[in-house]
């Protein structure tokens, strides 16, 4: 047989009860031992639903009331000095605290922990914050607490532990030790660790799950040595270990990670299948192998053959010594495929969420012992006919979008004619200002416009009447601007619930669930739709808007879109097609709305990739493929207009050094990015690289509500013109405003062009 087992399940649970609970809490709604039951209902909720599935050894530790590394960085006593109690033990407000900062009433407040993407997913977590002279120690007894909750319910439990090499690799040292080598912390930390293994050992755990993703990444060669050595101490505790890699290959990693001193080795073969064979050779003879082979990080179904092809030859190989599991943790799907009563039955058919995972895996165990039992014949027969039925579909395939796809030309994915010239005729047809002003493109989403749209939803208001609710804030939104002064206007984006679903929802080929939700960070869950077809744009999406509000005003409007790269990213993709192609089949889509726009006398058109630099593959030697398909189909997207029609588009994030050559192969005519609070010193790199065409450096913060005057703004500008030339800025702030509110962003927006008069004066 082999052992079913899951490497964590998500822990917002069916209907967000987690992220309910934790919202009324904070709000003061909900007492702590009331938010601690919800937690506990969660828990035993899911640890059934597995158990039910027919997993066999279940996880804990996976459950976090924020986030497991943050659960992690208390388990070791990593509590920076700011959020310290003056109790000495951190409790659960720590915790929050962490989390979410504290307001000025408190210890004069504290802001919160840095938060970054979990590798190449969605999720978000805390970085840990590290100091020179850190020191750890066990201070934290949720592991220890969970575990016995879930044996007291009579449950075969693995708890899971982010492995030491991967904890330090996340987190990153503050203070005046720059330049400290967070690695030399190691020696410090793994006491604790051993601490941790002898409670687990105490409590009669059997098997714990140590994950080490950054096995699957580039390690420098120190990494590489700690490993061993790191192993080499932990082996002496009495209790067996498996260790967990995840999201990629192994690769260059891969000698070291089979070699390891613990008893059993997890790999993903839905990301990187093709490091099974090298496995097989190498894994010592005593080792448990466990093989990722269902997706955690995606909704279809499993293709069961496929699966039990590789888990029959596994198991002649391996007998006993054979585990089966999902790729990795469940937390990246959403959680159970049986609350959707509004999906077809065909597209239900297709899909698998965290429970119908968890069978899955469970059925491909079973399917080892007993393969001829009717349970498994029917579920290979379903899952057979699931896989028939999605290679025929008229849904998924369709020969149009295919033909178009084929017909592509390289002068598709080019602007008639180089930048240079472009510029001359954007420049003698816009007649802009210097330092011209404009937006990101959202103004502040007001609880006005959320409830007109649930409305609209919910059939409260006709279509006539809610057209005319968004065309009274796009009225507002230009008065405003105009008052101010700006130069290139935007009509708000007052209409769009979030910038993929919006369009999304008017592409053929996407498909949305309702209940589909998977954790972001903290309490923020997202829904992303889902890819299920071949792309197409059946109509205009934004074009009467956008006319609209341009009939408003003698400036210029800037349409405003969702590049293909982020409309991916943040969506779930299909698996059986290359992201390429899908990425060729939304720029196609956009590119087609772009010159509706044109054609609807639009003159500068804003195409937002802010997903683009997540997309990076998480090893090196892949990033070439990803930017040359990604930058391609942003280009696709943005070359059919005409030389006098200005492209724009936008990046919120601070790094831009290493992906600045792709940046720059984008060509738009202009580029507005989140610089103000890296002081303008992201600009070096556009800098560096010569970058030829126009830029707009965020002069202010978008994610606060303070509101900096036009000094302040005026100085980061001369700082931006040291580094670019002048004529080829522009000023803006960092990002969107949807999440301000109108007074401050009045108020910032004076104060911004009063600074790019002030500039205009100065050069
Ligand atoms: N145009 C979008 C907005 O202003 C861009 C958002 C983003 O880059 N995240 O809201
Ligand atoms: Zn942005």
């Amino acid at each position: 047989m082999a052992l079913s087992h899951s490497l964590g399940f998500p822990r917002i649970g069916r209907d967000r009860e987690l992220k309910k609970a934790q919202e009324a809490f904070w709000k003061g709604e909900l007492d702590e031992a009331g938010l601690r039951a919800v937690g506990r209902q969660l828990r035993a909720e899911h640890w059934q639903l597995q158990k039910d599935a027919g997993i066999e050894l279940l996880p804990v530790g996976d459950f976090a009331w924020y986030d497991q590394v943050l659960t992690h960085s208390l388990t070791f006593g990593v509590v920076p000095e700011r959020f310290r109690p003056h109790s000495g033990t951190p409790d659960l407000s720590t915790l929050f605290a962490m989390a979410r900062g504290v307001g000025k009433g408190c210890c004069g407040g504290a802001h919160a922990q840095e938060m970054t993407k979990w590798f190449d997913t969605n999720y978000h977590y805390l970085v840990p914050e590290f100091t020179a002279d850190q020191q750890f120690a066990l201070s934290w007894e949720q592991l220890f607490e969970e575990v016995d909750e879930a044996r007291a319910l009579g449950h075969t439990v693995k708890p899971v532990i982010i492995g030491p090499l991967t904890y330090l690799w996340l987190g990153k040292v503050k203070g005046e030790t720059e330049g400290f080598d967070k690695l030399e912390l190691l020696d410090r930390l793994l006491p604790v660790y051993g601490e941790i293994l002898q409670r687990l050992a105490d409590q009669g755990v059997e098997w714990v799950q140590i994950d080490e993703p950054i096995l699957a990444l580039d390690l420098p060669q120190d990494w590489k040595n700690a490993f061993e050595r790191a192993y080499n101490l932990i082996q002496r505790e009495p209790l067996k270990k498996l260790i967990a890699t995840y999201f990629g290959g192994l690769e260059d990693n891969l000698g070291l990670a089979a070699s390891l001193p613990l008893d059993g080795l997890h790999i993903d073969l839905v990301r990187a299948p093709e490091q099974y064979p090298t496995i097989l050779d190498r894994l010592p003879a005593y080792k448990v192998l466990s093989l990722g082979l269902v997706n955690g990080r995606n909704v279809w179904r499993c293709d069961l053959d496929k699966a039990l092809d590789v888990l029959r030859h596994a198991h002649e190989r391996l007998g006993d010594r054979l585990w089966v599991a999902p790729s990795c943790s469940l937390l990246h799907s959403p959680v159970d495929l049986g609350r959707e009563d509004k999906l077809d039955a065909e597209l239900k058919g297709w899909l698998a969420f965290a429970v119908q995972k968890c069978e899955e895996v469970a059925l491909l165990s079973h399917a080892l012992t007993e393969p001829e039992a009717p349970e498994v014949l029917a579920a290979l027969a379903a899952s057979r006919a699931v896989q028939a039925s999605r290679a025929a579909s008229p849904r998924i395939h369709k020969p149009q979008v295919q033909a178009r796809l084929a017909a592509l030309r390289p002068e598709d994915s080019q602007r008639p004619s180089p930048f240079a010239e472009r510029i001359a005729k954007q420049r003698e047809g816009l007649c802009l200002p210097a330092f011209p002003t404009t937006t990101i493109g959202s103004f502040p989403q007001t609880a006005a416009i959320r409830l007109a749209r649930q409305a609209f939803k919910q059939g409260k208001l006709s279509e006539a009447e809610y057209t005319e609710a968004m065309h009274s804030e796009i009225r507002h939104a230009v008065q405003v601007q105009e008052r101010l002064d700006l130069d290139v206007l935007v009509h708000g984006e007052a209409e769009r619930n979030d910038m993929v679903e919006y369009f999304a929802e008017q592409l053929d080929g996407y498909a949305f669930t309702r209940f589909g939700w998977v954790q972001s960070y903290g309490s923020r869950c997202v829904k992303p739709a889902v890819i299920v077809g071949d792309l197409s744009r059946p109509q205009a999406m934004t074009v009467e808007w956008i006319k609209y509000a341009q009939g408003l005003t003698a400036k210029w409007m800037k349409g405003m879109l969702t590049g293909p790269v982020t409309m991916l990213m943040w969506s779930f993709p299909r698996e059986d097609v290359s992201r390429e192609v899908q990425a060729r089949q939304l720029a196609l889509a956009i590119r087609d709305e772009v010159l509706d726009l044109e054609a609807a006398g639009i003159r500068i058109v804003q195409i937002d990739e802010a997903a683009f630099r997540e997309g990076l593959p998480l090893r090196k030697a892949e990033w070439q493929s990803y930017l040359g398909w990604a930058t391609e189909a942003f280009r696709l997207t943005a070359s059919g207009v005409r030389d006098e029609t200005q492209i724009h588009t936008h990046m919120c994030y601070s790094e831009f050094n290493d992906v600045i050559e792709s940046i720059a192969a984008m060509d738009a005519d202009v580029i507005t990015i989140e610089t103000s609070r890296s002081d303008m010193e992201l600009l070096d790199a556009f800098e560096a690289f010569a970058y030829p065409n126009e830029i707009g450096p965020g002069v202010y913060d978008i994610h606060s509500p303070r509101v900096p005057d036009s000094a302040e703004m005026a100085k980061l500008l001369r700082k931006a013109a040291e580094r670019i030339p002048a004529e080829r800025l522009w000023v803006n702030p960092d990002c969107g405003l949807k999440t301000r509110a109108w007074p401050e962003t009045e108020a910032a927006l004076v104060n911004m062009v009063a600074a790019a008069r002030q500039l205009r004066a100065e050069f």
